[in-house]
C-alpha cells in the first residue's frame, strides 16, 4: 500500500531533542523557541513571531488580539478547516462565509465586498494548498473598508504572492506544524504579528496574561496579570524537534517541488476529461503542500478513490464545507456551491519526500488508466 501521508524525518530530531534536555530548560521560549523564531523572522522577512502550540491557538490568540466581540462579523472562508472559523466564534463573533472562485478553493475575492456591513472587523484568507489568494485584490478592500486582514497560512509556509511571502500581508498571520503539514513536530504553530501595535499584548496574552517575559527580560522588576490569556507557548522541546526540520527546509521544499510539478506535468491531459488542476498565477510560487485533482462529481470521486485503493494506492479528500457543518447548518441555511464542489469533487494524492519516483509514476500511470488516457 502507497499511505497518503508519512511526515518527514530528517533523522537528526533526537539529537536536537537531546541538546533540548540536557540544557534543561523545557518550557517555552528556551533557546530552540528563539532559533525557529528567528529564522522565521530573518529568512521570510515577518514582522515579529511567537511559536504557538498549534496553529489553532496562534487563531485564538488573532481574535483575542483583535478584541473580537459579540456582535462583531468576521468573514471566513467556507471552504477552510474548523479552526479558521472556530477561533472566532470562540470571542462570541458571528461568522460570515465566503465563497470559494470557481476554478480553485481559495475564496473568490470578487464576491467579498457585499459580504461587508458596519458590523465587520475582519477578513480571514486561507491559502489552500499554499496557493497564495489574490492578496493586493483582498488589501485594497481591507483598507478602503478599514478591516483587519489575518492570513490562515497553515499550508503557505515559503509562498510567494508577487515576490512577497504569504504570511507578510496579514495584520497578523497563522502557520501549523502538525504533523501532516511540509514541516512539522507533530503538534505546533506559529503566530506572525506584522502590525507593531499587537506586540506587546501578543507577548502577554501567550503567557497567560502575565507580562513574564518583560520580567525575565530584566524590563520590570516583578511580573503579574495585565490582561485575559492563556498558555499557548510550545516546549523548547518541541521547538528543537522543529528547528532541526527548519534547517532542511529548502530540501525538503525541493523535493516535494520536484513531485508536485511531475503530478502536474504528466496529469495535465486530465484537463480534457472534466478534471480540474490546481491553478497556479504565472506571478506566484506555492509551497507544495498538497496535489490535488478536483473531480466533476463525488460518484466519480467515490469511484477514483475505491480504483486506487483497489490498485493499493492511499488518496484522501479534504474539506467539508463548513456552511453546510452539522454545527454551523443546525441555525442557518446559505449556499455556496464552489465550495461544495470541492468538497465533494477535491481529491488529494500522496505527497512526501519518502514517495520515490516509480511509486509516483505508479500512481501517475493508474490515474490515467481510471481515465483511460495514456
Ligand atoms: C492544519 C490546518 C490548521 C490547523 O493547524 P493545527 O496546527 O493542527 O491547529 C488550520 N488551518 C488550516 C488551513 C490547516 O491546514
Amino acid at each position: 500500500m502507497i499511505p497518503f501521508h508519512i511526515p518527514y524525518k530528517t533523522g537528526k530530531e533526537i539529537n536536537f531533542i537531546s541538546e533540548a534536555i540536557n540544557f534543561g530548560k523545557w518550557s517555552g521560549d528556551g533557546i530552540f523557541t528563539k532559533k525557529c523564531q528567528t529564522f522565521f523572522e530573518e529568512k521570510f522577512g515577518f514582522k515579529k513571531t511567537f511559536l504557538t502550540t498549534s496553529c489553532t491557538d496562534a487563531l485564538e490568540m488573532c481574535a483575542i488580539l483583535l478584541n473580537i466581540q459579540p456582535g462583531d462579523e468576521v468573514i471566513v472562508p467556507s471552504y477552510t478547516f474548523v479552526s479558521t472559523a472556530n477561533a472566532f466564534i470562540l470571542r462570541g463573533a458571528k461568522v460570515i462565509f465566503a465563497d470559494s472562485k470557481k476554478d480553485h478553493p481559495n475564496m473568490d475575492d470578487a464576491q467579498l465586498e457585499p459580504l461587508i456591513t458596519p458590523n465587520t472587523k475582519a477578513i480571514v484568507v486561507m491559502h489552500y494548498a499554499g496557493i497564495p489568494c489574490q492578496m493586493h485584490k483582498i488589501l485594497q478592500l481591507v483598507k478602503k473598508h478599514n478591516l483587519y486582514l489575518i492570513e490562515d497560512a497553515a499550508l503557505a509556509l515559503g509562498s510567494k504572492h508577487h515576490d512577497q511571502y504569504t504570511g507578510t500581508f496579514g495584520h497578523l498571520s497563522t502557520f501549523s506544524f502538525h504533523e501532516t503539514k511540509n514541516i512539522s513536530c507533530g503538534e505546533g504553530g506559529l503566530l506572525v504579528v506584522n502590525d507593531e501595535r499587537f506586540i506587546k499584548r501578543a507577548e502577554i496574552i501567550r503567557e497567560k496574561g502575565t507580562d513574564r517575559s518583560a520580567f525575565f527580560r530584566g524590563e520590570i522588576n516583578k511580573y503579574g496579570w495585565v490582561d485575559i490569556g492563556s498558555s499557548f507557548l510550545m516546549s523548547d522541546i518541541l521547538a528543537a524537534f522543529l528547528y532541526c526540520q527548519l534547517l532542511a527546509f529548502e530540501e525538503i521544499q525541493h523535493q516535494r517541488s520536484e513531485i508536485w510539478n511531475k503530478y502536474y506535468k504528466e496529469l495535465k491531459v486530465l484537463e480534457h476529461h472534466g478534471v480540474i488542476l490546481p491553478g497556479i498565477d504565472l506571478n506566484d510560487s506555492h509551497s507544495a503542500s498538497i496535489f490535488y485533482l478536483v473531480l466533476e462529481s463525488n460518484n466519480k470521486r467515490s469511484q477514483l478513490i475505491q480504483y486506487l485503493k483497489d490498485k493499493g494506492i492511499q488518496t484522501s479528500f479534504h474539506y467539508q464545507s463548513l456552511h453546510q457543518s452539522a454545527y454551523y447548518s443546525k441555525t442557518k441555511t446559505i449556499r455556496l456551491p464552489n465550495s461544495d464542489q470541492f468538497s465533494e469533487g477535491l481529491l488529494r494524492l500522496p505527497l512526501y519526500p519518502d514517495l520515490s519516483d516509480e511509486q509516483q509514476s505508479y500512481i501517475i500511470s493508474t490515474i490515467k488508466t481510471f481515465f483511460n488516457v495514456h
